[in-house]
């Protein structure tokens, strides 16, 4: 299945090219905090799946084109996310990489990209308004935690995965000397977690180490990659992550980009592609506000 938010927080069901529109599905306190309506649906999935199959094929659908696309999971409690997991990535961005020696995932962990910095495929990429600097584009797998879990084998971690999204984790580059800001807060500017189009549950997805995911930006292709190139595969970073933390229902791990990272300006459209998972594009702004604190 295909669940999609949109709107004010709606839930869709999305078939072909119509959202069928199932938010009844979740219960009505949930009004009073809508961008929590998705971590509801994903926690209680068993119990919820046979009223969601009704109602999406009552519900009339409505065109894709009609509605905005959100990140599907909107507020998730965390997005981990992982450096350094294609071998090909490792040592391409030279002076300005913050990984020294070739370390993968496997020896680095994950870093945490802010929540709030998620959008879905009905939105845009925000550049800070009269920026300088590099802004990098990553296509990346995202796998979504199904229930709560700590300390998770990666011989059982698969039973922890709801489903999978595409995601690209845009990034500001350092500058070696002049701007070396925390990883975390360089890829946390408003906009640049871009999420989507669809959340597609695990059943759907036959193959997840196995999935082309591809980037291209104005139509030309940048990345174009393979899950199964992965140094630290899904089931690990589950282990990975989950040894450190308990995870939750709607998390989101950002499985790490492979090579072909580079520059986004304002007028850009960028696409990002994952075969079984979904594809979406969305267009390079600059913000409309210059910021107190510049960059
Ligand atoms: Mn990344």
């Amino acid at each position: 299945m295909k669940l999609a938010s949109f709107n004010d927080f709606r839930i869709g069901v999305v078939h072909e090219a119509l959202v069928h529109d199932v938010t009844a599905c979740v219960p009505s306190w949930l009004d009073a905090m809508p961008d929590q309506r998705m971590r509801w649906l994903i926690e209680n999935w068993h119990d919820a799946l046979a009223r969601v199959q009704v109602a999406a094929r009552t519900a009339q659908g409505r065109p894709l084109a009609q509605v905005k696309l959100l990140a599907p999971v909107p507020a998730p409690s965390h997005v981990f996310a992982a450096p350094a997991n294609y071998e090909k990535h490792i040592g391409e961005l030279g002076e300005r990489a913050i990984t020294k020696k070739g370390r993968s995932a496997r020896e680095q962990g994950f870093f945490l990209k802010a929540p709030g910095s998620l959008v879905g495929a009905g939105d845009a990429i925000y550049l800070p308004r009269g920026s300088q600097r590099r802004f990098d584009h990553e296509s990346e797998l995202a796998v979504v935690i199904g229930k709560h879990g700590r300390d998770i084998p990666r011989e059982n971690a698969m039973e922890y995965v709801f489903g999978y999204s595409c995601l690209m984790d845009i990034t500001m580059r350092i500058e070696p000397g002049t701007g070396e800001e925390e990883r975390s807060m360089r890829k946390s500017f408003a906009s640049f977690t871009p999420m989507g189009p669809y959340l597609v549950t695990a059943d759907e997805v036959s193959t997840p180490g196995r999935l082309r995911n591809r980037l291209s930006v104005n139509g030309e292709i940048r990345q174009d990659a393979n899950t199964s190139e992965l140094i630290v595969g899904i089931e690990e970073l589950i282990e990975l992550v989950s040894s450190v933390l308990p995870v939750r229902p709607g998390d989101v791990i950002a499985t790490g980009t492979p090579a072909g990272v580079g520059p986004l300006v304002a007028g850009d459209k960028v696409t990002i592609s994952i075969e079984q998972v979904g594809e979406f594009t969305l267009p390079v702004i600059e913000a409309a506000v210059t910021s107190p604190r510049a960059y």
